[in-house]
Protein backbone atom coordinates (compact mmCIF):
# COMPACT_ATOMS: atom_id res chain seq x y z
CA UNK A 1 0.00 0.00 0.00
CA UNK A 2 0.76 3.85 -0.61
CA UNK A 3 2.71 5.11 1.88
CA UNK A 4 0.65 7.83 3.30
CA UNK A 5 2.00 11.56 3.96
CA UNK A 6 0.00 13.21 7.15
CA UNK A 7 -0.29 16.99 6.54
CA UNK A 8 1.56 19.12 8.40
CA UNK A 9 0.03 22.53 8.69
CA UNK A 10 3.12 24.05 10.17
CA UNK A 11 4.69 23.56 6.88
CA UNK A 12 7.79 22.79 8.74
CA UNK A 13 10.66 22.86 6.62
CA UNK A 14 13.23 19.98 6.95
CA UNK A 15 16.17 20.71 9.55
CA UNK A 16 19.46 21.53 8.12
CA UNK A 17 22.27 19.55 9.48
CA UNK A 18 23.75 21.98 12.39
CA UNK A 19 25.57 21.41 15.80
CA UNK A 20 24.18 23.29 18.79
CA UNK A 21 24.93 23.05 22.12
CA UNK A 22 23.39 20.43 24.34
CA UNK A 23 22.42 21.57 28.14
CA UNK A 24 22.68 18.24 30.35
CA UNK A 25 20.37 17.18 33.12
CA UNK A 26 21.93 18.69 36.15
CA UNK A 27 19.56 16.27 38.78
CA UNK A 28 18.30 19.24 40.36
CA UNK A 29 15.00 17.92 41.61
CA UNK A 30 12.47 17.91 39.37
CA UNK A 31 8.95 19.68 38.85
CA UNK A 32 5.96 18.20 37.72
CA UNK A 33 5.94 19.07 33.66
CA UNK A 34 2.26 19.90 32.27
CA UNK A 35 1.22 20.87 29.14
CA UNK A 36 -1.07 23.83 28.80
CA UNK A 37 -2.79 25.47 25.81
CA UNK A 38 -4.63 28.81 25.22
CA UNK A 39 -8.15 28.14 23.45
CA UNK A 40 -10.68 30.72 22.77
CA UNK A 41 -12.47 32.67 20.13
CA UNK A 42 -10.22 34.77 17.83
CA UNK A 43 -9.10 38.23 19.16
CA UNK A 44 -10.42 37.44 22.55
CA UNK A 45 -6.64 37.72 23.95
CA UNK A 46 -4.98 34.40 23.78
CA UNK A 47 -1.69 35.48 22.41
CA UNK A 48 -1.64 38.30 24.64
CA UNK A 49 -2.57 36.96 27.90
CA UNK A 50 0.11 34.31 26.91
CA UNK A 51 2.69 37.04 26.12
CA UNK A 52 1.96 38.57 29.02
CA UNK A 53 3.02 35.43 31.22
CA UNK A 54 6.31 34.77 29.07
CA UNK A 55 7.00 38.13 29.36
CA UNK A 56 6.69 38.70 33.13
CA UNK A 57 8.42 35.71 34.03
CA UNK A 58 11.26 37.05 31.91
CA UNK A 59 10.81 33.51 29.47
CA UNK A 60 11.07 36.39 26.50
CA UNK A 61 12.50 39.73 27.11
CA UNK A 62 10.51 42.62 26.08
CA UNK A 63 12.89 44.75 24.91
CA UNK A 64 12.75 42.05 22.18
CA UNK A 65 9.60 42.67 21.19
CA UNK A 66 10.00 45.99 21.19
CA UNK A 67 12.95 46.24 18.09
CA UNK A 68 10.43 44.10 15.98
CA UNK A 69 8.09 47.02 16.33
CA UNK A 70 9.18 49.96 15.98
CA UNK A 71 6.30 52.03 14.79
CA UNK A 72 4.23 50.69 17.79
CA UNK A 73 1.88 53.92 17.66
CA UNK A 74 1.08 53.00 14.66
CA UNK A 75 0.09 49.34 15.44
CA UNK A 76 -1.37 50.22 18.40
CA UNK A 77 0.77 50.64 21.36
CA UNK A 78 1.81 48.53 24.20
CA UNK A 79 -1.03 46.11 23.37
CA UNK A 80 0.59 45.31 20.71
CA UNK A 81 3.53 43.80 22.53
CA UNK A 82 2.28 40.79 24.45
CA UNK A 83 0.75 39.39 21.32
CA UNK A 84 4.05 40.37 19.70
CA UNK A 85 6.32 37.93 22.56
CA UNK A 86 4.51 34.88 20.73
CA UNK A 87 5.55 36.22 16.97
CA UNK A 88 9.32 36.72 18.84
CA UNK A 89 8.97 33.00 19.71
CA UNK A 90 8.18 31.74 16.48
CA UNK A 91 10.71 33.70 14.96
CA UNK A 92 13.20 32.14 17.19
CA UNK A 93 12.07 28.60 16.56
CA UNK A 94 12.78 29.17 13.07
CA UNK A 95 16.09 30.85 13.58
CA UNK A 96 16.85 27.96 16.09
CA UNK A 97 15.47 25.65 13.68
CA UNK A 98 15.10 23.13 16.65
CA UNK A 99 11.22 22.62 17.35
CA UNK A 100 11.66 24.61 20.94
CA UNK A 101 9.65 23.82 23.32
CA UNK A 102 12.22 25.16 25.93
CA UNK A 103 11.34 28.46 24.80
CA UNK A 104 7.82 28.21 25.81
CA UNK A 105 7.86 27.37 29.21
CA UNK A 106 7.43 28.90 32.07
CA UNK A 107 7.45 27.97 35.93
CA UNK A 108 5.42 28.31 38.92
CA UNK A 109 6.48 26.93 42.56
CA UNK A 110 6.39 23.30 42.27
CA UNK A 111 5.50 22.86 38.19
CA UNK A 112 7.12 23.53 34.82
CA UNK A 113 4.47 24.17 32.40
CA UNK A 114 5.20 23.68 28.53
CA UNK A 115 2.90 26.41 26.51
CA UNK A 116 1.78 24.18 23.84
CA UNK A 117 1.37 25.92 20.19
CA UNK A 118 1.92 29.22 21.74
CA UNK A 119 2.12 31.41 18.58
CA UNK A 120 -1.16 32.69 18.94
CA UNK A 121 -1.84 33.20 15.13
CA UNK A 122 -3.00 29.99 13.91
CA UNK A 123 -6.69 29.92 14.09
CA UNK A 124 -6.74 26.85 12.24
CA UNK A 125 -9.00 23.78 14.42
CA UNK A 126 -6.95 20.89 13.18
CA UNK A 127 -4.01 22.28 14.55
CA UNK A 128 -5.88 23.15 17.72
CA UNK A 129 -6.99 19.54 17.36
CA UNK A 130 -3.32 18.18 17.51
CA UNK A 131 -2.27 20.68 20.53
CA UNK A 132 -4.58 20.38 22.79
CA UNK A 133 -4.78 16.36 22.77
CA UNK A 134 -1.74 17.17 24.35
CA UNK A 135 -2.82 19.44 27.21
CA UNK A 136 -3.71 18.80 30.84
CA UNK A 137 -4.72 22.04 31.45
CA UNK A 138 -6.40 24.73 28.63
CA UNK A 139 -6.64 28.13 29.35
CA UNK A 140 -10.01 29.49 27.81
CA UNK A 141 -10.32 32.94 27.22
CA UNK A 142 -13.42 34.66 26.90
CA UNK A 143 -13.37 38.60 25.93
CA UNK A 144 -15.80 40.21 28.60
CA UNK A 145 -15.98 43.39 25.85
CA UNK A 146 -19.36 44.65 24.94
CA UNK A 147 -20.71 42.68 21.94
CA UNK A 148 -17.21 40.11 21.74
CA UNK A 149 -18.41 37.62 24.56
CA UNK A 150 -21.47 37.51 22.37
CA UNK A 151 -20.12 36.94 18.90
CA UNK A 152 -17.75 34.55 20.23
CA UNK A 153 -20.58 32.47 21.82
CA UNK A 154 -23.03 32.56 18.84
CA UNK A 155 -23.46 29.91 16.71
CA UNK A 156 -20.44 30.36 14.42
CA UNK A 157 -18.17 31.47 17.27
CA UNK A 158 -15.52 29.69 17.97
CA UNK A 159 -16.11 29.27 22.18
CA UNK A 160 -18.90 26.42 21.76
CA UNK A 161 -16.15 24.23 19.51
CA UNK A 162 -13.14 24.82 22.01
CA UNK A 163 -15.19 23.68 25.06
CA UNK A 164 -16.45 20.87 23.39
CA UNK A 165 -12.78 19.90 22.11
CA UNK A 166 -10.58 20.61 25.28
CA UNK A 167 -13.16 17.95 27.03
CA UNK A 168 -13.17 15.42 24.21
CA UNK A 169 -9.53 15.85 23.93
CA UNK A 170 -8.83 14.77 27.14
CA UNK A 171 -7.93 17.96 28.90
CA UNK A 172 -8.10 17.53 32.69
CA UNK A 173 -8.32 21.21 33.70
CA UNK A 174 -10.52 24.18 32.14
CA UNK A 175 -9.25 27.75 33.42
CA UNK A 176 -11.86 29.65 32.09
CA UNK A 177 -10.28 33.37 31.58
CA UNK A 178 -13.03 36.15 31.70
CA UNK A 179 -10.37 38.61 29.86
CA UNK A 180 -10.58 42.30 29.23
CA UNK A 181 -11.96 43.41 32.38
CA UNK A 182 -10.34 46.57 32.28
CA UNK A 183 -12.22 47.26 28.70
CA UNK A 184 -13.97 50.65 29.16
CA UNK A 185 -17.18 49.00 28.09
CA UNK A 186 -16.61 46.53 31.30
CA UNK A 187 -14.75 48.49 34.08
CA UNK A 188 -14.30 45.36 35.82
CA UNK A 189 -17.66 45.32 36.65
CA UNK A 190 -19.05 41.90 38.48
CA UNK A 191 -22.54 42.17 36.67
CA UNK A 192 -20.38 41.48 33.47
CA UNK A 193 -18.44 38.61 34.63
CA UNK A 194 -21.55 37.21 36.36
CA UNK A 195 -23.22 37.13 33.13
CA UNK A 196 -21.04 35.70 31.26
CA UNK A 197 -20.21 32.92 33.52
CA UNK A 198 -23.69 32.13 34.19
CA UNK A 199 -24.19 31.72 30.16
CA UNK A 200 -21.32 29.82 29.66
CA UNK A 201 -22.00 27.14 32.90
CA UNK A 202 -24.83 25.75 31.27
CA UNK A 203 -22.99 24.57 28.18
CA UNK A 204 -19.72 23.42 29.83
CA UNK A 205 -22.08 20.99 31.93
CA UNK A 206 -23.91 19.68 28.61
CA UNK A 207 -20.32 19.32 27.08
CA UNK A 208 -19.39 16.75 29.69
CA UNK A 209 -17.22 19.59 32.03
CA UNK A 210 -17.95 19.01 35.82
CA UNK A 211 -17.93 22.07 37.99
CA UNK A 212 -14.95 20.98 40.04
CA UNK A 213 -12.76 20.59 36.90
CA UNK A 214 -13.35 23.88 35.88
CA UNK A 215 -11.92 27.09 37.36
CA UNK A 216 -13.26 30.94 37.03
CA UNK A 217 -11.55 34.16 37.28
CA UNK A 218 -11.81 37.79 35.78
CA UNK A 219 -8.80 39.07 34.52
CA UNK A 220 -7.41 41.76 32.30
CA UNK A 221 -4.32 39.93 30.22
CA UNK A 222 -3.45 43.13 28.62
CA UNK A 223 -2.62 45.09 31.89
CA UNK A 224 -1.79 41.67 33.67
CA UNK A 225 -4.25 41.89 36.56
CA UNK A 226 -4.70 38.89 38.05
CA UNK A 227 -2.55 36.91 35.32
CA UNK A 228 0.97 37.06 37.58
CA UNK A 229 -0.32 39.28 40.72
CA UNK A 230 -3.61 39.95 41.64
CA UNK A 231 -5.50 42.72 41.51
CA UNK A 232 -7.19 45.33 43.67
CA UNK A 233 -9.43 45.98 40.59
CA UNK A 234 -11.81 43.50 42.13
CA UNK A 235 -12.68 43.33 45.12
CA UNK A 236 -15.62 41.31 44.32
CA UNK A 237 -13.43 38.33 43.30
CA UNK A 238 -11.13 36.87 46.36
CA UNK A 239 -9.74 34.03 44.63
CA UNK A 240 -6.37 33.36 43.47
CA UNK A 241 -4.49 34.56 40.09
CA UNK A 242 -4.06 32.94 36.74
CA UNK A 243 -0.74 31.85 37.86
CA UNK A 244 -1.81 30.86 41.06
CA UNK A 245 -4.80 28.87 39.98
CA UNK A 246 -2.09 27.13 37.95
CA UNK A 247 0.30 25.93 40.41
CA UNK A 248 -2.96 25.11 43.12
CA UNK A 249 -3.79 21.88 39.73
CA UNK A 250 -3.45 18.63 40.90
CA UNK A 251 -1.65 16.54 37.76
CA UNK A 252 -3.34 13.64 36.37
CA UNK A 253 -2.17 10.34 37.34
CA UNK A 254 0.25 9.10 35.49
CA UNK A 255 0.35 5.66 34.35
CA UNK A 256 4.03 5.09 34.33
CA UNK A 257 3.63 1.47 34.32
CA UNK A 258 2.01 0.79 31.41
CA UNK A 259 3.79 0.00 27.83
CA UNK A 260 5.13 3.09 26.49
CA UNK A 261 2.65 5.00 24.06
CA UNK A 262 4.45 8.03 22.07
CA UNK A 263 1.93 10.10 19.86
CA UNK A 264 4.15 11.77 17.11
CA UNK A 265 3.09 15.93 16.44
CA UNK A 266 6.13 16.87 14.35
CA UNK A 267 9.26 15.17 12.77
CA UNK A 268 12.65 16.76 11.53
CA UNK A 269 16.27 15.72 10.33
CA UNK A 270 19.32 16.96 12.20
CA UNK A 271 22.48 15.90 11.87
CA UNK A 272 21.62 13.23 9.92
CA UNK A 273 19.39 11.82 12.83
CA UNK A 274 15.83 11.38 13.09
CA UNK A 275 14.07 13.12 15.47
CA UNK A 276 10.41 12.99 16.85
CA UNK A 277 8.57 15.77 18.81
CA UNK A 278 5.50 14.37 20.24
CA UNK A 279 3.46 13.43 23.88
CA UNK A 280 4.58 10.10 26.19
CA UNK A 281 1.01 9.28 26.78
CA UNK A 282 1.76 6.55 29.18
CA UNK A 283 4.95 4.11 30.63
CA UNK A 284 8.23 5.94 30.09
CA UNK A 285 11.00 5.93 27.37
CA UNK A 286 14.63 6.30 27.84
CA UNK A 287 17.58 6.24 25.51
CA UNK A 288 18.82 2.53 24.34
CA UNK A 289 14.71 1.38 24.33
CA UNK A 290 14.32 -0.63 21.19
CA UNK A 291 11.06 -0.02 20.24
CA UNK A 292 8.17 -0.42 17.11
CA UNK A 293 6.99 2.64 15.33
CA UNK A 294 3.24 2.17 14.10
CA UNK A 295 1.10 1.72 11.84
CA UNK A 296 4.55 0.93 9.87
CA UNK A 297 5.52 -1.46 12.08
CA UNK A 298 9.54 -0.87 11.66
CA UNK A 299 11.49 -1.50 14.21
CA UNK A 300 13.74 1.37 15.98
CA UNK A 301 16.01 2.80 18.70
CA UNK A 302 16.00 5.30 20.88
CA UNK A 303 19.10 7.59 20.74
CA UNK A 304 18.55 10.24 22.94
CA UNK A 305 15.41 11.70 24.93
CA UNK A 306 15.17 16.10 24.89
CA UNK A 307 13.27 18.19 26.97
CA UNK A 308 13.28 21.51 25.49
CA UNK A 309 17.34 21.20 24.40
CA UNK A 310 18.01 19.48 27.57
CA UNK A 311 19.06 15.82 27.63
CA UNK A 312 17.05 14.13 29.68
CA UNK A 313 17.19 9.96 31.11
CA UNK A 314 13.99 8.86 30.99
CA UNK A 315 10.54 10.46 29.44
CA UNK A 316 7.31 10.43 32.20
CA UNK A 317 4.32 10.27 31.11
CA UNK A 318 2.96 13.43 30.00
CA UNK A 319 6.00 14.73 29.18
CA UNK A 320 6.52 16.60 25.90
CA UNK A 321 9.86 15.80 24.23
CA UNK A 322 12.38 15.16 21.31
CA UNK A 323 13.06 11.86 20.34
CA UNK A 324 16.23 11.07 17.99
CA UNK A 325 15.91 7.54 16.66
CA UNK A 326 18.31 5.28 14.32
CA UNK A 327 17.20 2.36 12.15
CA UNK A 328 14.78 4.57 10.13
CA UNK A 329 15.06 8.12 7.84
CA UNK A 330 13.20 10.49 8.86
CA UNK A 331 11.27 10.37 5.51
CA UNK A 332 9.45 7.50 6.55
CA UNK A 333 7.97 8.93 9.39
CA UNK A 334 4.79 11.19 9.78
CA UNK A 335 2.83 13.46 11.82
CA UNK A 336 0.07 10.47 13.84
CA UNK A 337 2.41 8.03 13.87
CA UNK A 338 3.19 6.31 17.33
CA UNK A 339 6.25 4.93 19.14
CA UNK A 340 5.48 1.91 21.41
CA UNK A 341 6.32 -1.22 22.51
CA UNK A 342 7.78 -3.83 20.59
CA UNK A 343 5.66 -6.88 23.00
CA UNK A 344 2.88 -4.36 23.69
CA UNK A 345 2.19 -2.70 20.91
CA UNK A 346 -0.76 -0.02 20.00
CA UNK A 347 -3.14 -1.63 17.09
CA UNK A 348 -3.41 -0.21 13.93
CA UNK A 349 -6.73 -0.29 11.83
CA UNK A 350 -8.78 1.46 9.47
CA UNK A 351 -11.75 0.17 10.92
CA UNK A 352 -13.37 1.32 14.19
CA UNK A 353 -16.81 0.91 15.84
CA UNK A 354 -17.62 4.07 18.63
CA UNK A 355 -20.18 6.08 20.15
CA UNK A 356 -20.93 9.37 18.10
CA UNK A 357 -21.82 12.30 18.85
CA UNK A 358 -23.29 14.49 15.95
CA UNK A 359 -22.79 18.52 16.77
CA UNK A 360 -23.67 19.61 13.96
CA UNK A 361 -25.07 18.31 10.89
CA UNK A 362 -27.10 20.67 8.62
CA UNK A 363 -29.61 18.20 7.18
CA UNK A 364 -29.56 14.14 8.27
CA UNK A 365 -26.46 11.44 7.88
CA UNK A 366 -26.58 8.10 6.25
CA UNK A 367 -24.53 5.06 5.94
CA UNK A 368 -21.67 6.74 3.41
CA UNK A 369 -21.19 10.04 4.92
CA UNK A 370 -17.40 11.56 4.61
CA UNK A 371 -15.27 13.30 6.32
CA UNK A 372 -12.58 13.68 8.42
CA UNK A 373 -11.12 11.98 11.23
CA UNK A 374 -8.87 13.80 13.75
CA UNK A 375 -7.40 10.88 16.74
CA UNK A 376 -4.24 12.02 18.70
CA UNK A 377 -2.16 14.12 15.89
CA UNK A 378 -3.61 11.73 13.28
CA UNK A 379 -5.89 12.63 10.42
CA UNK A 380 -7.73 10.04 7.64
CA UNK A 381 -10.24 10.43 5.72
CA UNK A 382 -12.82 8.46 6.44
CA UNK A 383 -16.58 6.86 5.86
CA UNK A 384 -18.94 5.88 8.12
CA UNK A 385 -20.11 2.47 7.06
CA UNK A 386 -22.98 1.37 9.46
CA UNK A 387 -24.87 2.92 11.69
CA UNK A 388 -26.34 0.28 14.43
CA UNK A 389 -28.25 2.18 16.77
CA UNK A 390 -29.23 5.47 18.09
CA UNK A 391 -28.85 6.14 22.12
CA UNK A 392 -30.78 7.93 24.47
CA UNK A 393 -30.24 10.41 27.04
CA UNK A 394 -29.16 6.96 29.90
CA UNK A 395 -27.08 5.87 26.81
CA UNK A 396 -29.38 2.73 26.06
CA UNK A 397 -30.62 1.90 22.75
CA UNK A 398 -33.40 3.85 21.58
CA UNK A 399 -33.24 3.13 17.98
CA UNK A 400 -31.66 0.24 16.15
CA UNK A 401 -30.26 0.13 12.60
CA UNK A 402 -31.70 3.60 11.98
CA UNK A 403 -31.92 4.62 7.76
CA UNK A 404 -30.78 8.13 8.99
CA UNK A 405 -29.61 10.51 12.17
CA UNK A 406 -29.53 14.07 12.63
CA UNK A 407 -27.95 16.88 14.54
CA UNK A 408 -28.00 16.24 18.74
CA UNK A 409 -28.31 12.39 18.46
CA UNK A 410 -25.65 10.19 20.20
CA UNK A 411 -25.30 7.00 17.82
CA UNK A 412 -23.47 3.91 17.95
CA UNK A 413 -21.54 3.52 14.08
CA UNK A 414 -18.53 2.61 12.46
CA UNK A 415 -15.80 4.16 10.81
CA UNK A 416 -13.92 2.96 7.87
CA UNK A 417 -10.62 5.13 7.11
CA UNK A 418 -8.59 5.38 3.80
CA UNK A 419 -5.26 4.58 6.02
CA UNK A 420 -4.29 2.71 8.81
CA UNK A 421 -4.84 4.95 12.07
CA UNK A 422 -2.79 4.23 15.69
CA UNK A 423 -5.49 3.72 17.99
CA UNK A 424 -7.01 1.66 21.28
CA UNK A 425 -10.46 1.30 22.71
CA UNK A 426 -11.15 4.66 25.03
CA UNK A 427 -11.28 2.16 28.37
CA UNK A 428 -8.12 1.04 27.40
CA UNK A 429 -6.33 3.94 26.49
CA UNK A 430 -7.99 7.05 26.30
CA UNK A 431 -5.54 9.87 24.00
CA UNK A 432 -5.98 7.25 21.36
CA UNK A 433 -9.55 6.35 21.89
CA UNK A 434 -11.47 9.54 21.47
CA UNK A 435 -11.58 11.27 18.16
CA UNK A 436 -13.30 14.33 16.07
CA UNK A 437 -14.88 14.08 13.02
CA UNK A 438 -14.76 17.57 10.58
CA UNK A 439 -16.15 18.30 7.60
CA UNK A 440 -15.25 21.10 5.26
CA UNK A 441 -13.59 23.45 8.20
CA UNK A 442 -15.80 22.28 10.96
CA UNK A 443 -16.26 19.96 13.89
CA UNK A 444 -19.25 17.59 12.99
CA UNK A 445 -19.03 16.10 16.21
CA UNK A 446 -16.83 13.94 18.83
CA UNK A 447 -16.77 10.01 19.32
CA UNK A 448 -14.85 7.48 21.80
CA UNK A 449 -13.61 4.36 20.42
CA UNK A 450 -15.70 1.08 21.61
CA UNK A 451 -14.58 -1.30 18.95
CA UNK A 452 -11.45 -1.53 17.18
CA UNK A 453 -10.88 -4.37 14.03
CA UNK A 454 -7.87 -5.39 12.99
CA UNK A 455 -8.87 -8.35 10.33
CA UNK A 456 -12.70 -6.40 9.19
CA UNK A 457 -13.83 -7.65 12.39
CA UNK A 458 -14.44 -5.26 14.86
CA UNK A 459 -13.88 -6.31 18.41
CA UNK A 460 -13.71 -4.26 21.70
P1 LIG B 1 -6.11 36.30 20.15
O1 LIG B 1 -6.61 36.32 18.74
O2 LIG B 1 -7.07 35.59 21.05
O3 LIG B 1 -4.72 35.79 20.31
O4 LIG B 1 -6.17 37.83 20.66
P2 LIG B 1 -4.98 38.89 20.86
O5 LIG B 1 -4.15 38.55 22.03
O6 LIG B 1 -4.28 39.09 19.57
O7 LIG B 1 -5.84 40.18 21.26
C1 LIG B 1 -6.82 40.73 20.42
C2 LIG B 1 -7.03 42.20 20.75
O8 LIG B 1 -7.57 42.34 22.07
C3 LIG B 1 -5.75 43.00 20.75
O9 LIG B 1 -6.03 44.27 20.21
C4 LIG B 1 -5.38 43.11 22.20
O10 LIG B 1 -4.63 44.24 22.50
C5 LIG B 1 -6.75 43.17 22.85
N1 LIG B 1 -6.69 42.65 24.23
C6 LIG B 1 -6.21 41.44 24.61
N2 LIG B 1 -6.29 41.31 25.95
C7 LIG B 1 -6.85 42.45 26.41
C8 LIG B 1 -7.19 42.92 27.73
O11 LIG B 1 -6.99 42.28 28.76
N3 LIG B 1 -7.76 44.15 27.79
C9 LIG B 1 -7.99 44.93 26.69
N4 LIG B 1 -8.56 46.12 26.88
N5 LIG B 1 -7.68 44.51 25.46
C10 LIG B 1 -7.10 43.30 25.31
Amino acid sequence: PKQQEFPDPDGSPDIDEETFEEEVDDGSPQKTHSNIVFVGHVDSGKSTTCGRILVDKGVVEKRAIGRVKQDEDAQGGEEFIYAQALDELEEERRRSKTFECGHSMFETETKLWNVIDAPGHRQFVPHMIGGTSQAEVAVLIISARKGEFETGFEKDGQTREHIVLTKTLGVTHLIVAINKMDDETVHWDQGRYTEIKDKLSPFLKQSGWRPADVRWLPISGLKGENVLHRTDKSPWYNGPCLIEVLESLTPPERMVNAPPIFTIQEKYKESGDSNILGKLEVGTIKAGDEMLLMPINKQVKVKAVKKGNRTIEMAQPGDQVTITLTGIDEQEISRGYVLCSRTNPIHATNLIEAQFMIMECKSVMTKGYEAVLHVHAATAECIMTQISAVLDKQGKVAQKNPDFVKQGQTIICRFKTDIPICVEPFKVLQPCGRFVIRDEGRTIGIGKIIGISVKGDTKA
